[in-house]
């Protein structure tokens, strides 16, 4: 979740998201979510949220509606983001720049088996973009130009990488933040399996700026 001044915008919303989220926020306080594709890692909790967005708004807690920003290039998955009156999806096209609460929003389709966007949010004072799922991509690079932070997934290890298609290794990583000129890089969507210490020591390598293993919970503030 990135937060500016009040406004709070969720980017992806996958399983265990929902819960982990409350222990930051009440749901009523979130202003809107950001999706960048339609795998269930990454969206599998949006059913969850719209349904507690309703019992919040039968409570009286909330009165607007959501706007959950996504790719309309998968109809029947962007359909599912309006849901009665407590969310509603907005198309978000790759190559796209719109305003986001503090933000504006800019973004480009990755390298990944179904349509996926990285996203970049720029505010008055910082930039950060997220790769979302992707393999090695160029665009993904030119969307990244001089951001301050890359939130960057890092699937696997690299002598893992021909195994898992469409996503980075931590090396790749570390070589995407160095050619993006990036000041720091958050490693994200660790896999299950090995010691994720070594991503971070694979990016490192690649990498002359700061490094960080995302961790649940764990908040970063960025100084503009
Ligand atoms: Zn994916």
């Amino acid at each position: 979740m990135l937060e500016e001044k009040g406004f709070r915008c969720l980017f992806d919303c996958g399983s265990g998201v929902l819960s982990a989220l409350q222990h930051k926020i009440s749901l009523h306080e979130l202003d809107a979510v950001v999706v960048s594709h339609y795998h269930p890692d990454h969206v599998a909790d949006i059913g969850c949220l719209q349904h507690a967005l309703l019992i919040d708004s039968h409570l009286g807690k909330r009165t607007a509606t959501l706007p959950i920003y996504a790719h309309p290039y998968d109809k029947e998955q962007f359909s599912r983001l309006d849901y009665q009156k407590v969310s509603k999806g907005i198309p978000l096209e790759a190559e796209q720049s719109l305003t986001v609460g503090r933000w504006v929003v800019k973004t480009t389709k990755t390298v990944h088996p179904v349509d996926c966007l990285a996203v970049r949010f720029d505010s008055e004072k910082y930039s950060i973009t997220f790769t979302a799922d992707t393999a090695w991509s160029e665009d993904v690079v030119r969307l990244a130009q001089g951001s301050d932070t890359l939130v960057s997934e890092a699937s696997t290890y690299d002598h893992m990488i021909e195994k898992i298609p469409g996503h980075l290794s931590g090396k790749q990583a570390g070589e995407l933040a160095e050619a993006a000129g990036v000041n720091q890089l958050v490693l994200t969507h660790l896999p299950q399996y090995g010691d994720v210490a070594d991503l971070k020591k694979e990016a490192a390598l690649a990498f002359r700026g700061q490094v960080r293993l995302a961790r649940a919970f764990s908040e970063i503030t960025i100084e503009g």
